[in-house]
């Protein structure tokens, strides 16, 4: 396909520090694929606001008027990362041949959007921007993710390798995602489930321009644990193997303690009762704290509710000029 449509897609969550730089680079960098004819004129940024409590609206907003480029998606509150960016892509899918989602932060390398067209040009459905070596990365980000990595191979997970939320998606590519309907999407899980002709492009990722992540430990181990228990079962299987483990145990020290009332001293101590009191214990909090998580998990998927309400869109909707606050 000659000049796709393209749509970036960016979701932004209390970015004012950092959205004016965004804006300026990655409309300058559409303006330029434009001029060199790599995609259609009717390419265009959609920035979404995930309920931010700063001025990032009024930021997107505001270049919206003034530059053709620009188009935003205000959320009518904060859904989270994957939600924010669903939302774009659902909104961008009909007007666009391909959307590429990449964050606001500016990490992820801009230049090589242009071999992401060209992979779709060469008919890729999907392009996975992949980092080269995390060395804007603390040591500590490196290694946790190493072990998240990791851990979802050893569940059967397929995830791409150091691949974050910067990838190309055609059209019909967004249309099968549009099926998966659980609430619980983790889009580096889903998409490589969708199947179609896909390939990798490498980049090297940068600091962030400003502003603080999003994402500091404790969020990225709930996103972890989100991922994990929203594609695999195996940590419950893993739970009831010990289960099942420490049930013979505790029979071997029965036979013991019993062998030691009958044949030998009499005076048993309290001490092996309380240890395995206490193991047995904590093996069925575990247990039942993880099968609740599942539960949890089903209960939330059966509300079916939506996972983003939009407030306003000027990529799809005539703009509504009178609205700024
Ligand atoms: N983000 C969002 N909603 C949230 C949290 C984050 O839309 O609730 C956006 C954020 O603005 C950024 C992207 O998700 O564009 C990734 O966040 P961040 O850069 O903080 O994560 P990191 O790269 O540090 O993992
Ligand atoms: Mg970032």
């Amino acid at each position: 396909m000659k000049n796709p449509v393209l749509t970036i897609v960016v979701p932004c969550y209390n970015e004012e520090d950092v959205l004016p730089k965004t804006i300026l680079q990655l409309s300058s960098f559409l303006r330029e694929i434009k001029e060199e004819g790599l995609i259609s004129n009717k390419s265009k940024i959609l920035f979404v606001d995930d309920g931010s409590k700063d001025e990032t609206w009024k930021i997107i907003y505001k270049k919206s008027l003034h530059d053709e480029n620009i188009r935003g998606l205000k959320l009518s509150r904060n859904v989270g990362h994957q939600n924010a960016l669903l939302a774009g892509l659902a909104a961008a899918r009909e007007a666009s041949d391909c959307v590429i989602s990449i964050d606001a932060d500016l990490q992820d390398d801009i230049t090589v959007i242009r071999e992401f067209i060209l992979k779709f040009q060469e008919g890729c459905e999907i392009v996975y921007g992949v980092r080269r070596k995390r060395d804007s990365d603390t040591f500590f980000k490196r290694s946790t993710a190493q072990g998240f990595y990791m851990l979802m191979k050893k569940m059967g997970v397929n995830l791409v390798y150091n691949h974050a939320d910067f990838r190309l998606m055609s059209k019909r590519a967004l249309h099968e995602l549009q099926h998966f309907e659980e609430v619980n999407m983790f889009l580096r899980g889903i998409v490589p489930l969708i199947g179609f002709k896909s390939t990798n492009v490498y980049y090297d990722r940068k600091e962030r321009l400003a502003g603080e992540t999003k994402y500091p430990f404790k969020k990225m181990l709930a996103f972890s644990f989100e991922g994990i228990t929203s594609f695999s079962v195996t940590p419950i299987r893993f739970v009831m193997l010990a289960g099942v483990l420490s049930f013979f145990i505790s029979l071997l020290f029965g036979a013991y303690f019993l062998g030691l009332k009958f044949f030998g001293k009499t005076e048993i101590g309290w001490t092996s009762l309380i240890i395995s009191i206490w193991l047995i214990g904590g093996l069925q909090l575990i247990a039942i704290g993880l099968v609740g998580e599942y539960i949890g998990k089903i209960y939330k998927e059966s509300k079916r509710r939506p996972k983003y309400i939009i407030d306003i869109d000027t990529f799809n909707m005539p703009m509504p000029r009178h609205i700024i606050n």
